[in-house]
């Protein structure tokens, strides 16, 4: 019976993980990606909205490492599905698949018709997404844009799809956070937003040319605001999770000189004589492959263009950046400040300004924006750690509460951006979070000390009525010791 009454004892202090109750627990959670965001161009002179928001909340201040290949389907594939690009199979913008004889070109930058009528075809996503798992545990979510978000999902009834293809321009940005707001009202628990910049403006204008770039960035710090006075309006504040990230980061190009314009260095046909993916080339035989690997390589030396030529299995394994069927032998890869294209349509220098991606993942100029703010999240924590994107994963997995697949990420990498993250030792305590806890401490102790003395009280009454007999007894026998033997 002891052990019964202090059972409690041993259950109670493991409430002390448990959420604060001083902060209103989250009803939803916003994802958001503005394309090639990236991490250190997130500062007060460009974008101030931004920048405060995440002052307040959590700021990965080193940013968040893409998968390989860096560009933008593939990415945004991963962050909803914690895999590499060879778990879910979008290897790329641009890929042919070998085995089932078809193309991949969801941006049509081959110009080939169909091709993104063909990339949109269900059998291409595979992977279960975060929109998925949330509807078989009851949620609700809407998809905003989502690139390939709307055809990765297959038959879904109720989910609001928004086509990643009507992403709008600038002028419709506005109305888009209406879109937002609206599923919230709607009872979703879960939205994912996308938005197309910086990144067009980037590959046409690069950083620095004739001030677009800041003009760009400008326009989504005011959609930023107004999308955060918006839920404040609404008091939907308080109860949202935001987490603000980006598919990749990006890198201005020197100058056209250094472009490795490829098809000029092949023999044939793109297409006809060869398949490409978004930086490798698919030869058809083994001898093919061995002349576009010598070509390349002498075309780079002659260019003294910054890249390297490499077979494509010589890859790092750490990018997990293979696949049997649907990446070439040979890839280029170009150094930051490079690039190579299987097509240069533009030639004049005079007009060139450009910025890219697709350069090695662990590159700083490749890594995107991560910071997050709401109830879920800590308060004014800056973390040093650089986690993957695929580490957002199990962190929306974990803030909604529903149960994901088995996938690549890792969630200690991020949960240190939570509330009540683990203790560890680049964990640091912010003063509220410790009242917080000094709270809860108190209020179980005033659960305890009654359990506790009605415990004393009871093990000293069995006590008493297990020693009254024994007591006697041992006085009978003193009695008979002391009494003179008959
Ligand atoms: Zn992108």
């Amino acid at each position: 019976m002891i052990r019964v009454l202090l059972l409690p004892l041993l259950i109670l202090p493991s409430t002390l993980s448990a959420p604060s109750p001083l902060f209103e627990k989250a009803k939803a959670l916003v994802l958001i990606s503005f394309d090639g965001f990236r991490f250190d161009t997130l500062n007060s002179t460009i974008a101030p909205n931004i920048t405060s928001w995440a002052a307040e909340g959590v700021l990965f201040k080193n940013g968040v490492q893409p998968q390989a290949s860096t560009v933008t389907a593939p990415n945004h594939y991963s962050i909803v599905t914690g895999l590499y690009e060879d778990a879910h199979g979008i290897v790329g913008n641009i890929f042919f698949d070998a085995e089932r004889r078809k193309f991949y070109d969801i941006y049509n930058l081959s110009s080939i018709p169909g091709t993104i009528e063909e990339s949109l075809n269900p059998y291409w996503y595979t992977s279960e997404t975060i929109w998925q798992s949330n509807r078989k545990a009851g949620g609700h979510s809407a998809v905003v844009h989502w690139p390939i978000g709307d055809v990765a999902s297959g038959n879904d009834n109720e989910t609001s799809f928004h086509a990643w293809r009507e992403h709008g321009n600038l002028s419709k940005w506005q109305d888009e956070v209406e879109v937002v707001i609206d599923s919230l009202l709607e009872g979703k628990n879960l939205v994912a937003w996308y938005i197309s910049e910086p990144d067009h403006t980037l590959h046409t204008q690069g950083f620095y040319h004739d001030g677009h770039f800041r003009r760009v960035m400008a326009d989504l710090d005011v959609t930023f605001g107004y999308f955060l006075n918006r839920l404040k309006t609404l008091e939907l504040y308080n109860t949202t999770d935001i987490i603000f990230t980006a598919d990749h980061g990006h890198a201005e190009i020197r100058s056209l000189d250094v472009v490795l314009c490829m098809d000029e260095y092949i023999k044939g046909q793109i297409g006809v004589d060869y398949q490409v993916s978004d930086y490798t080339v698919l030869a058809y035989t083994e001898q093919q492959a061995i002349e576009v690997f010598e070509s390349l390589t002498k075309a780079v030396a002659e260019k003294q263009i910054p890249a390297k030529v490499m077979w494509t299995k010589d890859v790092p394994a750490e990018w997990h950046f293979s696949h049997p069927s649907r990446l070439g032998q040979v890839m280029v890869l170009p150094e930051i400040g490079t690039d190579a294209r299987f097509k240069c349509p533009w030639k004049d220098p005079a007009t060139f300004h450009s910025s890219t991606h697709g350069h090695a993942p662990e590159k700083k100029e490749m890594r995107a924006v991560l910071a997050m703010r709401g109830p879920s999240f800590a308060e004014k924590r800056e973390i040093d750690s650089i986690p993957q994107n695929i580490d957002i994963f199990p962190l929306m997995g974990k803030i909604l509460g529903v149960p994901i697949p088995a996938n690549n990420g890792t969630l200690e990498r991020v949960e240190l951006a939570l509330r009540s993250p683990p203790s560890t030792e680049d964990t640091v305590e912010d003063p509220q979070l410790m009242n917080s806890n000094i709270a809860r401490i108190f209020n179980i102790l005033l659960i305890l000390m009654p359990i506790a003395v009605l415990s004393i009280i009871l093990y000293y009454i069995i006590m008493r009525v297990r020693r009254g007999p024994n007591k006697q007894l041992a006085a009978d026998l003193t009695n008979e010791a002391t009494e003179p033997m008959l």
